[in-house]
């Protein structure tokens, strides 16, 4: 996922890519915690163009992913898709402190490269983890398992007394009873 510098110019460039999640080091450690799943490579497509003192990326990435659900622990696939603007400069130029306050402001993306090439696959990665979901739900609605005997109750309700196993809820109960 590299380009030469000497390639770029201010007209824009579009760039597609397919790769594997197996070519981004950052998403093979995470499939490999265990809690996510890739199920297609990564579609990126990039417009790069040479503008003012930096190079300006814009692009978006598209990845089909499985999740276990973090209510009722079933598997679900979903798609994960991120819509990007990324300002490569050259060495350090962007890393004084006053830029770097005014680039996050704008919530931008500032990234220095050194060399004859850049090599996107590293922002890519990090703009696929950043989408992920923290507690991944299978849908807005899943019910989680029953606390009492771990049935789904996405699949229909186990009959079980839920709201008296909770403690806390039982002493605010026996409270009102004392009254
Ligand atoms: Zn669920
Ligand atoms: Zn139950």
């Amino acid at each position: 996922m590299k380009i030469r510098v000497d390639d770029i110019t201010e007209q824009p460039k579009l760039l597609f890519f397919e790769e594997p999640h197996e070519a981004f080091p950052s998403l093979v450690e995470l499939q490999a915690r265990g809690e996510s799943e890739f199920l297609s490579p990564l579609a990126v497509e990039l417009s790069v163009v040479r503008e003012y003192g930096h190079i300006r990326v814009k692009g978006s990435v598209a990845v089909k992913m499985r999740f276990d659900c973090s209510r009722c622990l079933s598997a679900f696939d979903s798609d994960i898709h991120s819509a990007f603007t990324m300002f490569y400069s050259k060495g350090n130029r962007l890393n004084s402190e006053e830029d770097e306050v005014e680039l996050a402001e704008e919530d931008l993306i500032s990234v220095s490269y050194e060399g004859d090439e850049i090599d996107f696959a590293p922002e890519i990665a990090e703009q696929v983890i950043m989408e992920l979901p923290l507690k991944p739900l299978c849908s807005d609605e899943c019910h989680g398992l029953c606390v009492v005997c771990g049935a789904e109750l996405n699949e229909g309700d186990c009959g079980c007394e839920r709201a008296s196993f909770n403690p806390k809820f039982s002493a605010l109960k026996n409270l009102k009873v004392e009254k």
